[in-house]
């Protein structure tokens, strides 16, 4: 088929996890170490052509909502797709995230494909959230496990090396419903 498809996706997460830098590295392929902070919405728009569909990405970066969470339902609703973002050197920013898998889960559009992306996963010197449950022991701050039992769509992405970004646009633009 020819499916031709425009999907606003949203980016929500903690201050600084690198959401900006998600969307610059998908959308004009570079990193910049000093990402200027984002100021309201920025707003990009991005094509993916699939085998079955060209998919237009409107994408909403989002600012503020980090601070001012009453501003958040306007830039999730309508959404076709999610990409909560956390730092894997960061455990609050891990929990900003279930936080914002909750509220999807309770207030967003109940057909959103919702990916989860542990950031900074060039860090790994610094890595606080563990992707994989260690041994026995009480896993608190497991990531893969999290994303499973709450039917998130999962990678751990660097913004600064290109890993895993390009690979989680197309997961969700493979993941939309086709008309
Ligand atoms: P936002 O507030 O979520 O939009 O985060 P930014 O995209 O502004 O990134 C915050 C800081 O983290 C900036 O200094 C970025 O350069 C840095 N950063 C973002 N992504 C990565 C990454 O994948 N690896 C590393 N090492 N730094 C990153
Ligand atoms: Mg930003």
């Amino acid at each position: 088929g020819n499916n031709s498809i425009n999907a606003k996706l949203v980016l929500l997460g903690d201050m600084g996890a690198g959401k900006s830098s998600l969307v610059f590295r998908f959308v004009k392929g570079q990193f910049l170490e000093f990402q200027e902070s984002t100021i309201g919405a920025a707003f990009f728009s991005q094509t993916l052509a699939l085998n079955d569909a060209t998919v237009k990405f409107e994408i909403w970066d989002t600012a503020g909502q980090e601070r001012y969470h009453s501003l958040a339902p306007m830039y999730y609703r309508g959404a076709a797709a999610a990409i909560i973002v956390y730092d894997i050197t960061s455990t609050e920013s891990f929990e900003r995230a279930k936080k914002w898998v909750q509220e999807l889960q309770k207030q967003g559009n109940p057909n959103m494909v919702t990916a989860l992306a542990g950031n900074k996963a060039d860090l790994e010197d610094k890595r606080k959230v563990a992707l994989e449950a260690k041994n026995c022991g009480a896993p608190v701050q497991e990531a893969h496990t999290y994303a499973e039992e709450n039917g998130l769509f999962f990678k751990e992405t660097s913004a600064k090396t290109a890993t895993n970004v390009n690979e989680i646009f197309h997961e969700i633009a493979k993941r939309l419903p086709r008309a």
